[in-house]
């Protein structure tokens, strides 16, 4: 049943729209990415605000995130990648329906973080091919949103990957939202 509520109030019922079916094959696909979300430490938290009422990722189509590989397009790394669990990770990047997208949140997705040790991941990008860096420890949830319209920005601009052959990884940078401030009180640890 027609609903008299969205676009249709605004423009004339008997309106005509013309366009490419590839552009509108791009709008939808970067108005309904579906975010999986590989968030196994502190950064999940921050991602599952994102997706919260304060944040509210749905404005932008991409809050529903899903636990099946099969019907995601987005990952999302959200914390350190222990070398156990890289397994797991490149299974499920392969099973994720293309065209799919990989976004590495937060300093230890990207570069192991302050976790430099034999049995972290000092970066996913050796393993899978990263799209977008989100940085901070932890990112955001603006900067997260940030990197999410990057990849929306791709979707609209190059539709889906070229076929054929491995996709290669796109490697944006996203610029930290926040500005660093100094230490608000001396630091006495350690003094005498
Ligand atoms: S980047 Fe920081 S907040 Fe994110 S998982 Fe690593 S230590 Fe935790």
């Amino acid at each position: 049943m027609a609903s008299a509520m969205g676009i249709e109030t605004a423009l004339p019922q008997d309106m005509v729209l013309t366009t490419k079916l590839q552009t509108a094959i791009n709008w939808c696909r970067r108005s309904s990415l579906w975010p999986m979300p590989f968030a196994t430490a502190c950064c999940g938290i921050e991602l599952m605000a994102t997706a919260s009422s304060r944040f509210d990722l749905a404005r932008f189509g991409a809050e529903v995130m899903r636990f099946s590989p099969r019907q995601s397009d987005l990952m999302i790394v959200a914390g350190r990648v222990s070398v156990k669990m890289l397994p797991v990770l490149q299974r499920i990047y392969q099973q994720m329906t293309e065209p799919k997208w990989v976004i590495s949140m937060g300093a230890c997705a990207s570069t192991g973080g302050v976790f430099d040790t034999y049995a972290v991941v000092q970066g996913i990008d050796q393993f899978v091919p990263v799209d977008v860096y989100v940085p901070g420890c932890p990112p955001r949830p603006e900067t997260l949103m940030e990197g999410i319209f990057a990849i929306q920005s791709i979707v609209d601009r190059d539709g889906m990957p070229p076929k054929g052959g491995l996709r290669r990884p796109l490697q944006l940078a996203i610029e930290p939202t926040h500005v660093t401030r100094p230490q608000p009180t001396p630091l006495t640890v350690g003094l005498t």
